[in-house]
């Protein structure tokens, strides 16, 4: 149940961020219109369908899939997790030596722990450190309630005695790199296994926290893939009364007397509202749509920050099955005899990801087979200037994957029924997300405290939520985002922040 609706608000967007900032302002009364350039909602958390196979383009793990997160009650919120089968895998990562041995990356920390002494018993020192410092994080669980601008001197206080046991190891291994890490390790397939299965620029603790996720069997794989996961948030929209257009382009946000009253798009339309919320692109929203005219040298130094590099995923339906081949949520990291060139760049390993995992993506006896590189903007966004080059570097990276994919699963090349390119362009033209960064910033030691900040300086009624507000973004980040923009609009609107999950028919309050 919500309250009688009397204010409103526009959210630019129908992401993970747009559409949870819409259900959480509908618990709390708002009138609500989200507007989507797209057909459909989900953003960069999708899935599309080639020939009968459907390809995921997003959900690895999802953090907060197990009630034992205290992200999971937030996902029940949006309506996300219910009468979901979620897979937990056993492997995060799987790595191949050009000698033949594998080298595993189990989610338990004692298997972990025991195996990788056993194959690099050079590393002892580093391994057990690194495994004893996740077991100490076990109980560590991030502080979501509120966002930090609306913290008083209780939640101060609160928040720092939840946090005291664990203040030594985040200061210690926050101000490390993974790739610090990797420099002490002398075992050359576990320094490239530890530098591949995340960023070298990320924050160790970042990978410890990942351990724990892993660990606590926190971080599912939802049945169905992404889009069917996007759309029971935006099932749970509608049931909750709100209102979304596709095919609406955001060109402007309308600003009067520096207070946002609503937005302008493509087709000249202008609607309006008492708020608005952007979802969509941080850079886009803050120098396009308002033309860089709310903005402090704070924010300008957020855009100058180290970049998710954008991705290149080629697809592949193949006619046969992987059974050798575990669910693995970073994918099978296989060594190649000759070099792939993707994009001007030269690649000695694929990761491969075979879906054999989820049924519902693949007819019996078939599978879908994922391999992502991380790519260069500049190069393909010059080179889709010319149609035909870029078209013919799309096969030529298929052509060349699937000749690679032959080596390491022999007849594979026969079985090839669809093949699927997506390149940087592809993930800005659909999604708008700046230089085709699919997660936003990257969490390095030297930004891991940085706030984005939800508001815009000397702009009123306006509000930011997605992966574009917190470092690291992903999944949880844009739900957790959208909450807390709709607490600040609620803030200061005078009226507390509710929220309900479907099954309840009473509001409460957090
Ligand atoms: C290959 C891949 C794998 C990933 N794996 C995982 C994973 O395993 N776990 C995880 O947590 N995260 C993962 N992510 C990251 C995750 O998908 C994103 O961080 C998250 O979906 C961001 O959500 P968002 O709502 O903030 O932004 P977006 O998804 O970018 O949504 C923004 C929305 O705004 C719309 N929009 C933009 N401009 C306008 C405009 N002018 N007018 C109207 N609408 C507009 C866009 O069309 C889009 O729908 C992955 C991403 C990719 C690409």
């Amino acid at each position: 149940m919500t309250t009688d609706a009397t204010r409103s608000v526009i959210i630019i967007g129908a992401g993970i961020a747009g559409l949870s900032a819409g259900c959480y302002a509908r618990m709390n009364g708002y009138r609500t219109h989200i507007f989507e350039m797209h057909t459909q909602p989900g953003g960069l958390c999708t899935s599309w369908s080639r020939k009968g196979y459907t390809i995921d383009g997003c959900i690895h793990w999802l953090v907060g899939s197990s009630p034992s997160s205290p992200f999971y009650p937030l996902w029940e919120e949006v309506g996300a997790v219910q009468g979901k089968e979620f897979l937990y895998a056993d492997e995060y990562a799987r790595y191949e030596t050009e000698d033949g041995r594998t080298l595993r990356f189990p989610t338990h920390l004692d298997a972990l722990e025991e195996h990788w002494l056993e194959f690099a018993p050079e590393d002892a020192g580093p391994i057990r450190e690194f495994v004893s410092a996740a077991r100490r994080l076990l109980g560590f669980h991030q502080p979501l309630g509120k966002p930090p601008e609306l913290y008083g001197p209780t939640d101060g206080l609160r928040m720092l005695r939840q946090m005291a046991p664990y203040m030594g190891l985040m200061r210690r291994w926050s101000a490390l790199s993974i790739a610090d890490f990797a420099a002490r390790l002398k075992n050359d397939a576990l320094r490239d296994l530890v530098l591949r299965a995340w960023y070298p620029e990320f924050s160790l603790f970042f990978l410890l926290v990942t351990l724990v996720w892993l660990h606590r069997r926190e971080a599912g794989y939802p049945v169905g893939g992404s889009l069917a996961f996007a759309r029971s948030i935006e099932q749970r929209y509608r049931d909750l009364g709100g209102e979304i257009t596709y095919r609406a382009r955001v060109r402007r946000i309308l600003v009067r007397d520096d207070r946002a009253v609503g937005v302008e798009l493509e087709d000249g339309s202008q609607h309006f509202a008492d708020a608005v919320i952007s979802a969509a692109d941080g850079y886009t929203t803050i120098f396009g749509m308002l033309e860089g005219l709310y903005l402090n040298d704070r924010i300008r130094r957020l855009y100058e920050m180290p970049l998710f590099p954008p991705l290149v995923q080629v697809s592949l339906g193949v006619r046969r099955t992987f059974e050798d081949v575990p669910h693995l949520i970073a994918g099978l990291d296989i060594p190649l005899k000759s070099p792939v060139r993707v994009g001007g760049r030269e690649e000695r390993r694929l990761t491969v990801h075979p879906y054999s995992f989820d049924p519902t993506l693949a007819p019996p006896g078939k599978t879908v087979v994922v391999v992502l590189f991380s790519a260069d903007y500049d190069y393909w966004r010059r080179l889709h200037e010319t149609p035909e080059q870029y078209r013919a570097e799309k096969e030529r990276v298929a052509e060349q994957v699937v000749a690679a994919l032959e080596e390491r699963f022999p007849g594979l090349s026969a079985q090839v029924e669809m093949w699927d390119v997506a390149t940087p362009v592809t993930y800005e033209r659909y999604t708008g997300n700046w230089r085709a960064s699919f997660e936003g910033w990257l969490l390095t030691p030297q930004n891991v405290r940085v706030q984005v900040p939800r508001t815009l300086p000397g702009l009123r009624n306006f509000y930011m939520a997605g992966h574009w507000t917190m470092p690291g973004g992903g999944l949880p980040t844009a739900l957790l985002t959208a909450r807390w923009a709709v607490q600040v609009m609620c803030h200061h609107d005078g009226q507390e922040f509710r929220t309900q999950r479907p099954t309840e028919h009473a509001i409460r309050s957090t």
